[in-house]
């Protein structure tokens, strides 16, 4: 009987949520979708010392902006509610105590003075500085203290903590769907905290003990949760649990663009990319952090852009719809080793989405910056103006707010023309040609930008003049620049008698 899928994206809300997380949430998405399973979200916020206010919400508004949607989770409800550990807090304890009662755990007493000399110690003598099978039998919990010790400190209500009693040599083996067997030795591993001293459990414990009760049939996770799960899988062996143990995958890291370590907020800074998903404002230290979609990312293109970090399709398209990716998505065809950011394939991605979407949809992104610079945008025809202005703009640009700033000229005659080209290209005769240039469009009534063209061309046949002479400082006098979208659209666009105007315009300041 194959199992019914039910994953967990379980983020910790300790502060922004990095885009190595989005991803996470992403896969776990893709294959709840891919299986017809379900997505739970599940905040994991048992350390209250690292709790973020804030962290939460930024984590929701994230997932919905990608369009990642939550069947079960705090906002959603489910038949495993609360989905907040912190309000789970009470579930816990029995589990671990009934650990104790099988000896497969026991209470530690030990205050952090005593913890902090054994680890001096073991490290004075080149040993593993770690709470473990062996090291434990020199410190004071219920395995070396007489049993009414024991008793006592419990009921004088010492402090405490649970910890899991690992076996001296055991091996540990688990397959994992990305890297195959994995296979450790608790020789290697150290009797982690179960129940902390407040009566949290620690993430360990958390989180077993929530996977098992909701029926989580993956653990979709990021690389760095790799030596947790031997751990875990012992905790499964311990509770009894070992038949419904969920199947794992840990996801191979974001690296950084150069490739050598994982992806963090310093390089995003440095190359000028975003590492977050949304702006995040430190609520402590104020400092801002930017987000793809404030940068100007569409979601698609971020969901494109992660998709395709770690995981490849079977044949070489790069463009994905979510439901291209829920279709195409496997768990078996996400490599093993770290996956590099690319700042230009991202800004790749963004430029194919920009110019997929319709003109008059980008116009609307836009619209506000839009008439803040050129006026209200109150008719068809303003908006069928500004509209093939976005379709001529957009190829060049990698973001739609660039739009913008490009789009001036169309409206605005320019004050300052191309420097570099006026020195260049600006010969005695230029104005003059350029000056006839004009009266010709108009004495031969050029509309289209086809009629520019031909008659650009038997102007140029005519006079005897090469093309190249007049070309650039044409694109000059109407628009200011050296470059941008072709100039027989252009001068549609503005139509012959405005091209006269600016031509004229052009040259006289230059004259001056
Ligand atoms: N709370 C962990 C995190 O912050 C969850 C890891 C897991 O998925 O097991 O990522």
């Amino acid at each position: 009987m194959t199992r019914e899928v039910r994953v967990r994206f379980a983020p910790s809300p300790t502060g922004p949520l990095h885009i190595g997380g989005v991803r996470t949430a992403l896969y776990n998405y893709l294959f709840a979708k891919k299986h017809q399973g379900t997505m739970i979200l599940r905040l994991e916020d048992t350390d209250q010392n690292r709790f973020v206010p804030g962290a939460e919400q930024y984590i929701k508004e994230s997932l919905a902006w990608v369009g990642i949607e939550i069947q079960e989770g705090p906002d959603q409800g489910g038949p495993h509610a609360p989905y907040r550990q912190s309000e789970r807090k009470p579930m816990y304890r029995q589990y671990a105590e009934g650990l104790i009662e099988k000896g497969l755990a026991y209470y530690a007493f030990d205050t952090e003075e005593e913890l902090e000399e054994m680890r001096k110690r073991l490290e004075a003598s080149k040993m593993q500085p770690a709470y473990d099978s062996v090291s434990r039998m020199s410190m004071k919990n219920s395995l070396t203290l007489p049993a009414d010790e024991v008793k006592a400190r419990l009921e004088r209500g010492d402090n405490y903590v649970i910890r899991i009693k690992l076996p001296r040599k055991e091996e540990v083996r688990f397959h994992d769907i990305i890297r195959g067997w994995v296979v450790v030795n608790t020789g290697q591993m150290d009797d982690k905290v179960l129940l902390k001293g407040d009566g949290m459990p620690t993430y360990h414990l958390a989180n077993v003990v929530d996977d098992y009760l909701m029926g989580i049939s993956h653990v979709i996770r990021g690389e760095e949760w790799l030596p947790s799960a031997p751990l875990h899988v012992m905790l499964y062996r311990y509770l009894g649990w070992e038949e419904v143990m969920p199947e794992f995958a840990h996801l191979p890291l974001l690296l950084k663009p150069e490739g050598n370590g994982k992806l963090s907020k310093r390089d995003g800074d440095r190359l000028g990319f975003p590492v977050f998903p949304l702006n995040w404002t430190d609520p402590k230290t104020g400092e801002m952090s930017s987000g793809y979609r404030e940068s100007g990312y569409f979601p698609e293109a971020v969901v494109n852009i992660l998709a395709l970090l770690g995981w490849h399709p079977s044949d070489n398209q790069e463009m994905f719809s979510m439901e291209e990716l829920i279709e195409a998505f496997s768990l078996e065809k996400v490599s093993k080793s770290g996956a590099k950011f690319d700042v230009n394939k991202a800004f790749w991605f963004n430029q194919q989405y920009l110019n997929k979407f319709d003109n008059s949809l980008v116009l609307d992104m836009i619209k506000s910056d839009w008439e803040a610079n050129y006026g209200v945008l109150d008719s068809e025809e303003k908006k069928e103006y500004a509209s093939k202005i976005v379709s001529l703009i957009k190829e060049k640009v990698q973001f739609a707010k660039q739009i913008v700033p490009s789009a001036h000229f169309f409206y605005n005659r320019p004050e300052e023309f191309d420097e570099q080209v006026v020195a260049k290209k600006w010969k005695e005769n230029t104005s003059e040609l350029l000056q006839k240039l004009g009266t010709y469009f108009v004495a031969n009534h050029a509309i289209s930008a086809a009629d520019f063209e031909n008659q650009f061309k038997l102007y140029c046949d005519e006079t005897g003049i090469k093309s190249g002479e007049v070309l650039q400082p044409l694109r000059v006098s109407v628009s200011g620049e050296a470059m941008g979208p072709p100039i027989f659209e252009i001068l549609a666009m503005l139509g012959n008698q405005e091209v006269v105007n600016r031509i004229n315009a052009c040259v006289d300041k230059l004259s001056k």
